[in-house]
């Protein structure tokens, strides 16, 4: 059972006995209908006409000049929802729901995935619980707010660091003792066999749409791919479709929180080593006894000690190479293409914005940023960072 779902000697299904008939309930369900025409259709249908895709691939000219390169940018902050996560929520909800499954779990760092479970709940009519970290809770309150919104439970989670880790600790609890009827909608590459390959399956669409985009735009593959990586589905997601493109670099931006060389980041390719965690083996943030380390970014959504397991895997064979930026570097990101482009994107995605900004580029680059999420969420805690009040007196 430990060699399902490897990537080299990565991934795998490392959890408790009583979870192991879900997930081969769950695998058989996905291998039934990832192929099946009437599910694809529908599918399709609600991403394009529900969901708004294609999401457009946008030249950003300004910031190009600010680079000395052609930048692109993947438009995956005008998904409705507001983040890539919609993708994933809208296929493993039909998946769900063709189960025939009574009811959905999520966890939920940014409370991106959780709203984006509770709006795929809301869809089918299906009742939906979202764990979320209290700490979380706090600095994403507009998520909250969204989620109650479309009717979901919130199930608040005060353990730890009350942040992603604990939730996902806490969904799968619930998991364990309602297999029969729930759903557990996992919202990135990580956890234990079948998951990291459902994720990506419902997340390659990126890739897949923006290899053909930039085709037609440029008439060739463009050098680099930014992606910023938390669990790494969006990055996984805009990845796939090059991955056999030798020449175009595939580049995933951790959060290095306060800095990569003190306690408080969450960089888990740079600064992790092999472990099981949360249902696979994968890189893992751990102290030197081999406990799992508490992270610190200020983007929830990267604030995870994980990583999705075929990113270890690209790590080693150096098909993919990965980078940080600060939390610093990521806010000043956010003012910059606020104000250049008009565009404010997520703090996650400007943790890759900011990468692009740093890094080393020829006149000829073409980069492609996949922008995996718009800022509105973010808008209180950065503004309050920048030190922008607008408050008038
Ligand atoms: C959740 C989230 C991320 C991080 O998750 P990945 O699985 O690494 O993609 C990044 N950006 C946004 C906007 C998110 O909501």
């Amino acid at each position: 059972m430990k060699s399902k779902g490897k990537f080299g000697k990565y991934g795998g299904m490392f959890v408790p006995e009583t979870l192991m008939p879900a997930l081969e309930e769950l695998e058989r369900a996905f291998h039934t209908y990832k192929n099946d025409k009437t599910f694809n259709a529908e599918l399709n249908d609600l991403l394009k006409t529900y969901a708004g895709r294609p999401t457009p691939l946008y030249h950003a000219k300004k910031l190009s000049a600010q680079c000395g390169c052609t930048i692109y940018l993947k438009r995956e902050d005008l998904l409705h929802g507001g983040a890539h996560k919609t993708n994933n929520g809208l296929g493993q909800g039909l998946l769900a729901k063709r189960m025939g499954k009574k009811r959905l779990i999520a966890e939920t760092g940014a409370g991106q995935h959780g709203f984006a479970t509770a709006l795929v709940g809301a869809y089918f009519g299906i009742p939906t619980e979202i764990y979320m970290g209290v700490e979380d809770i706090k600095r994403q309150h507009m998520n909250v707010l969204r989620m109650l919104l479309c009717g979901a439970k919130i199930n608040p989670v005060s353990t730890g660091t009350g942040t992603l880790k604990e939730a996902i600790n806490d969904a799968l609890r619930d998991w364990i003792t309602n297999i029969k009827t729930t759903y557990y909608v996992f919202g990135t590459v990580a956890g234990p066999h079948p998951y990291p390959t459902i994720v990506k399956h419902f997340q390659k669409i990126i890739g897949k749409e923006t290899r053909q985009q930039i085709l037609k735009a440029e008439e060739r593959l463009p050098n680099a791919i930014i992606a910023c990586v938390g669990g790494g589905s969006n990055a996984m997601g805009i990845f796939d479709a090059f991955k056999n493109d030798n020449t175009v670099r595939l580049i995933g931006v951790e959060p290095a929180g306060k800095g990569i060389n003190t306690k408080f980041h969450g960089a888990t390719l740079a600064k992790g080593k092999e472990g099981v965690f949360q249902g696979s083996l994968s890189y893992v943030l751990q102290n030197e006894e081999g406990q799992i380390q508490d992270t610190y970014s200020i983007s929830a959504g990267l604030d995870y000690p994980g990583v999705g397991p075929e990113h270890a895997f690209l790590r080693d064979i150096k098909r993919a190479e990965y980078f940080s930026a600060t939390d610093k570097e990521a806010l000043e990101a956010f003012k910059l293409l606020s104000e250049c482009e008009g565009i404010i994107p997520a703090l996650e995605s400007a943790h890759a914005i900011a990468y692009v900004l740093k890094m080393k580029k020829k006149k000829s680059d073409i980069i492609i940023i996949n922008l995996s999420g718009r800022g509105d969420k973010d808008l209180y805690h950065a503004c309050n960072a920048l030190g922008i009040k607008g408050t008038y007196e």
